[in-house]
């Protein structure tokens, strides 16, 4: 077997960079460690993703229920501070999108089907063996001769640690807890998000095929608040405080998710002919719904590098093809997940003077509309190195 990629991880990223590499006639086969779920999952995750990873999967004919998001309204529980953002600011017809995680990762998984080993993991890389292929050698011990290794295995990336690419990580100590809902919420194109004492929590239209009064709700909790309380009854404890605050009824109607909050990145997403991609490269904290857009942007620039030196180029410099990727995309993502420490940061102190700032903060930014476009424009994914 001798592909140009070889994808470890065949998550959301890998897949989306499979089913666009095939499109341009450029081989590549997916290595993915879990079985193949074919039995249907409660759907209860769901990602947001910006105007420019929808218009990505568009045009690879990717086609998936979606709530549509026109104004976003965040304020600070503890204060007076609010800003609220709307698609007309930017001249979009939306500012987001909410799909179910589980039908984005069907539908990209049924276009890659063919080419995917399941149960399957790369156990030892070596590296420019034959021709300027790299040798890879499965768990099942079968070989794969491929020209690039690209890791989109997520935040504990094996192709890392075989590359011996050190991440910085970083310990939020909160827990992402995450479940659908029922709300009498009327905006059903509006996203509203708490930053709180009790959490940061946001609540969002649930996909178009449901019902108008469906939520998904997305809420970030300091571990040291929860305590030695379980989760279910921390939600129970709290949630009638973002109940006043938006002045509606939560009633949850799902299992309740939960996730560890850490961050991390990497000095060097590229060593010889391997290269990091997506959550594999970096991850950020959940709370502006901005992680797979950044995994969406990587793959993107990934696959128009790759691209590119196929169709231009007789002999390729692969280190060259790879590095251009590494040079678009490093910067931004890290001050993506910068930006995200920040408010982390700011919303977690107690001290009065921050306090003041903060709400002077975000009602000032509301009122300057050159600060609010650009950060509408970065979150929308317009605004791209
Ligand atoms: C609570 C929560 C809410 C979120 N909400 C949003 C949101 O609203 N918007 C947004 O943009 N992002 C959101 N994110 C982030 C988003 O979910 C991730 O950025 C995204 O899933 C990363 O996709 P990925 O394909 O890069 O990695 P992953 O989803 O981690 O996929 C990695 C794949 O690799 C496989 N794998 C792992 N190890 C190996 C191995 N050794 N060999 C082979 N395969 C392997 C895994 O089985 C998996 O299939 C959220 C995250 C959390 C925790």
């Amino acid at each position: 077997m001798n592909p140009v990629v070889t994808i470890s991880g065949g998550g959301i990223i890998g897949n989306y960079i499979s089913l666009r590499l095939n499109r341009n006639s450029i081989e590549s086969v997916v290595i993915e460690k879990s079985k193949d779920k074919t039995s249907a999952k409660e759907n209860i995750r769901t990602v947001t993703l910006n105007p420019f990873s929808k218009k990505l999967l568009d045009e690879v004919g990717i086609k998936i229920p979606y709530a549509e998001i026109k104004k976003i309204n965040v304020f600070d529980g503890e204060g007076t501070g609010s800003i609220d953002f709307s698609s007309d600011e930017i001249n979009e017809d939306h500012l987001s999108y909410v799909v179910y995680f589980n039908d984005l990762e069907a539908a990209l998984k049924e276009n890659v089907f063919k080419k995917t080993f399941f149960e399957t993991e790369i156990k030892n890389f070596k590296e420019n063996i034959n021709n300027g292929k790299c040798e890879i050698t499965l768990s099942n011990e079968k070989p794969i001769f491929s020209t690039f290794l690209a890791g989109c295995d997520g935040r504990n990336s094996n192709v890392a640690k075989l590359a011996s690419l050190k991440p910085v990580t970083s310990d939020y100590e909160q827990t992402a807890i995450t479940f659908t809902a029922s709300s009498n919420l009327i905006n059903s194109d509006t996203a509203y998000q708490i930053f709180s004492e009790r959490g940061i929590f946001a609540i969002m239209p649930l996909p178009a095929s449901t019902d108008k009064s469906s939520h998904t709700i997305v809420w970030s909790v300091d571990n040291l608040k929860i305590g030695t309380q379980n989760i279910e009854s921390y939600i129970k404890e709290n949630i009638s405080y973002f109940e006043k605050k938006l002045k509606a009824d939560i009633t949850i109607n799902s299992n309740i998710l939960s996730f560890s909050l850490s961050n991390h990145h990497f000095e060097n997403y590229v060593t010889g002919s391997i290269v990091l991609i997506g959550d594999a490269a970096h991850s950020i904290h959940p709370l502006a719904g901005q992680g797979i857009n950044l995994g969406f942007a990587d793959a993107d620039a990934f696959c128009e590098e790759i691209t590119n030196a196929y169709q231009n180029k007789i002999n390729i410099d692969k280190h060259l093809v790879l590095k251009r990727y590494e040079v678009r995309r490093k910067n931004m993502n890290l001050l993506m997940l910068k930006s995200m420490d920040f408010f982390v940061n700011l919303f977690k102190s107690n001290n009065l003077y921050i306090k003041l700032i903060r709400n002077f903060g975000l009602s000032g930014i509301n009122k300057t509309q050159f600060i609010k476009r650009f950060f509408i424009n970065h979150a929308s994914g317009k605004n791209k190195i």
